[in-house]
């Protein structure tokens, strides 16, 4: 993970939280002390098959 600033690094994570839909976590940027939070979404089979349930009733 870089910082979207100056695109340093040196990012350390200073909250991270576990959602039912990803991983949020909270960084800061040592260089530049721009804080920013990242959203990563975890794809699971289960997500895909719900999908395909989903698009199934569609038909
Ligand atoms: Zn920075």
């Amino acid at each position: 993970m870089k910082c979207p600033i100056c695109k340093s690094e040196n990012v350390r994570v200073l909250d991270k939280r576990n959602r039912t839909k990803g991983i949020y976590r909270r960084r800061e940027c040592e260089d530049c002390l721009t804080r920013f939070s990242t959203h990563e979404f975890v794809v699971t089979k289960s997500l895909d098959k719900h999908l395909l349930e989903m698009m199934e009733r569609r038909k």
